[in-house]
């Protein structure tokens, strides 16, 4: 493995109060992978990132790379480059020195310099504008060229910290692609901090999801999509139903709830028994609209359409159950469909265990 946490905390005082930012987080990264560390503000991503990097010391657990334990090892002394979201150029520098300087530092022969900078510029798809100065630049430029002063070093593993966050969002869109096509050219190990979900999912081999300075789920980008292990995650990624109720039975390693006088949710999450209340998750796009009443084996809920959202490649649906929670449909417009529920429609949703 690249990058190995385990159990790491990390607490500050502020205000006579200790604050733990990151409460315990132990994962694994490979060499070579792109992985994401991804969840809202605040939730202790930069923290964990800056404990890999060195810049902040844990308050416990360890920080391996490559297999040695570097928890009180300098940043400087670390394998490891981080790219921030500010690109931190150095503004009197053209591109070419921005990118030389480490090299320089370092005393790499000329040469060596010449053919390494020159090299990371074309990855990066700057060259020919070696001369140009950081602020006669675009905000995609500048980071392109932050992130070529980063790899130029050829470091075992590259930290960024939402490079792409100062960006608008189609050059964002764009950036997402060419940094997923650079990992792949240059082959280390990218460890990408985001508050975006959308971007975790292009980019990411795997996602930690990360709230309240701990990890909800470690997964693949689908895996996350369609399996979320919580609630939170659930929420935070896509769009999702919460419905909730009292299990009445189990059966088959079904847990039923009672939805309604003829509802039935069925979920194979967890183990559940008769009595508990809990709250599943199912995607709108999982979800089936029909006006006959769907077969057995299906979660089945009857409801009301309250709106309609034409959206062109799908429309958009707010059912509303018996107990007043409104769930979202999200169904395809196929090439010849004709019938679509209305609102004030009563209609049955359905969908399989698997997907709640
Ligand atoms: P994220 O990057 O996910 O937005 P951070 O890792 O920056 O989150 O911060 C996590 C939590 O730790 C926040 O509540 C933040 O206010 C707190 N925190 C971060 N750095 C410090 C610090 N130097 N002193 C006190 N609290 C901090
Ligand atoms: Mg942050």
């Amino acid at each position: 493995p690249a990058i190995e946490l385990d159990g790491v905390v990390k607490e500050y005082l502020a205000h006579g109060e200790v604050v733990q930012a990151v409460k315990g987080v132990t994962l694994t990264i490979a060499e070579g992978e792109f992985f994401s560390l991804l969840g809202p503000s605040g939730c202790g991503k930069t923290t964990t990132m800056r404990m890999i990097a060195g810049f902040e010391d844990p308050s416990r657990g360890t920080v391996r790379l490559h297999g040695q334990d570097v928890t009180d090892v300098p940043p400087n002394k670390r394998d490891v480059n981080m790219v921030f979201q500010s690109y931190a150029l150095f503004p009197h520098m053209n591109v070419w020195e921005n990118v030389a300087f480490g090299l320089r530092r370092k005393k790499v022969p000329d040469a060596e310099i010449k053919r390494r900078v020159g090299e990371m510029l074309e990855i990066v798809d700057l060259g020919g504008r070696e001369k140009r100065r950081p602020r006669e630049m675009s905000g995609g430029q500048q980071q392109r060229v932050a992130l070529a002063r980063a790899l130029v070093n050829r470091p075992r593993a590259l930290l960024l910290d939402e490079p792409l966050g100062a960006l608008d969002l189609k050059l964002r869109q764009a950036m997402q692609i060419e940094l997923k096509r650079i990992q792949r050219e240059v082959g280390i190990t990218f460890v990408y901090v985001t508050h975006d979900q959308s971007e975790a999912l292009t980019m990411s081999d795997r996602i930690a999801v990360m709230n309240d300075g701990l990890v909800e789920q470690l997964a693949s980008p689908r895996e996350i999509y369609e399996r979320p292990a919580t609630a939170f995650v659930a929420g935070f990624i896509g769009t999702s139903n919460l419905i909730s109720g009292t299990v009445d039975r189990v059966e088959d390693g079904c847990a039923v709830l009672r939805l309604g006088d003829d509802g039935r949710v069925l979920t194979e999450e967890g183990a559940h028994r008769a009595g508990d209340t809990i709250a599943v998750t199912v995607r709108p796009e999982k979800v089936m609209i029909s006006t006959d009443e769907p077969a057995a084996g299906l979660s089945a809920v009857r409801g009301t359409v309250a709106e309609v959202v034409y959206l062109g490649l799908y429309n958009s649906y707010a059912v509303r159950l018996p107990g007043g929670t409104e769930v979202t449909v999200f169904q395809q417009n196929a090439l010849d469909s004709t019938s679509t529920a209305e609102r004030g429609d009563a209609v049955w949703l359905s969908w399989r265990p698997q997907h709640s």
